[in-house]
């Protein structure tokens, strides 16, 4: 291991699908106090050239808001301090329940952020990460949700006009196939295949249309296919958390979704955003 790269981790970025192409990326500032960081710099390191070789990551003991910059104890959601978690409406719970979206009523935590973000085209898709499962997404192209979770195939299935709408079809079209994967699944084996086109044909028989008073696109099927840069698998199906007192220093046997996989286990890059490193290679 000759070279070193310190810095506060952001998710994993990614380019092409076949095999997807990962940076891991640090983020720097111009200016750091103990309060406050400004200015943010990034290194762009590219792991898949790592496959096979040995990485060592070191911990140490601090995380920086990744909104705000200022030190915080804990992360919340994708490393957010407790502060932003309760004030930014990039963190409301209904990010992750956009069947809940409360714009509407007036209560938007911030006016502005809703309508740049939830008013846009949103896709309900399918997809096979660890079996099939019902997402929605305003990312362009797509494929880039279906990497961020490991999946080996997508499939777009309607589109309409606000995050509320994909997340109404979406609580709808989770009564027939699951919105959840299981993250042991994901870094212990390959999927199997699934006809994501014959299950969109038969979910689009099943929903009660009647329900929605918007109307949503049917989009063709076209099926993207991903594969990752894999050579083997985790011996144990464990999630790997930071141990600030022993770096870990393993070989990278692969990656998949947000997670570097190592013979110990997977590490979930994306929960770990904010947390500062230092990485070996
Ligand atoms: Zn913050």
């Amino acid at each position: 291991m000759k070279s070193e790269i310190e810095g506060y981790l952001r998710m994993l970025s990614h380019k092409e699908l076949n095999p997807v192409n990962y940076s891991l990326e640090l983020i720097n500032y111009k200016e750091i106090t103990k309060k406050s960081a400004q200015g943010e710099l990034k290194t762009s390191l590219p792991i898949n050239d790592l496959l096979g070789k040995n990485i060592c990551i070191t911990f140490y003991d601090e995380i920086r808001c990744v909104d705000c910059g200022k030190i915080t104890k804990k992360s919340f959601a994708g490393g957010s301090c407790y502060n932003c978690l309760l004030s930014l409406a990039s963190n409301d719970f209904c990010i992750l329940k956009p069947s809940e979206c409360h714009f509407h009523k007036g209560t938007c935590r911030e006016e502005e952020w809703g309508k740049a973000h939830c008013f846009q085209k949103h896709i309900v898709y399918l997809a096979n990460s660890t079996g099939i499962k019902v997402g929605i997404t305003k990312e362009n192209p797509f494929s880039k949700r279906w990497v961020d979770q490991g999946a080996i195939a997508g499939l777009p299935l309607l589109e309409v006009k606000s995050r509320l709408e994909s997340g109404l079809l979406e609580l709808e079209i989770a009564k027939y196939v699951p919105d959840k994967s299981s993250w042991q699944k994901l870094i212990s084996e390959d999927s199997g295949f699934i006809d994501l086109e014959k299950k969109s044909k038969e979910i689009l028989e099943l929903i009660d249309w009647k329900k929605f008073d918007f109307h949503p696109q049917v989009l063709s099927p076209k099926i993207t296919e991903i594969t990752y840069p894999i050579r083997s698998y985790p011996l144990k199906k464990k999630s790997l958390k930071p141990n600030f007192n022993e770096p870990l220093n393993s070989e990278l046997l692969g990656i998949k979704g947000q997670y570097l996989l190592f013979p110990e286990g997977g590490m979930n890059i994306r929960s770990l955003s904010g947390y500062k490193v230092k990485i070996n290679y």
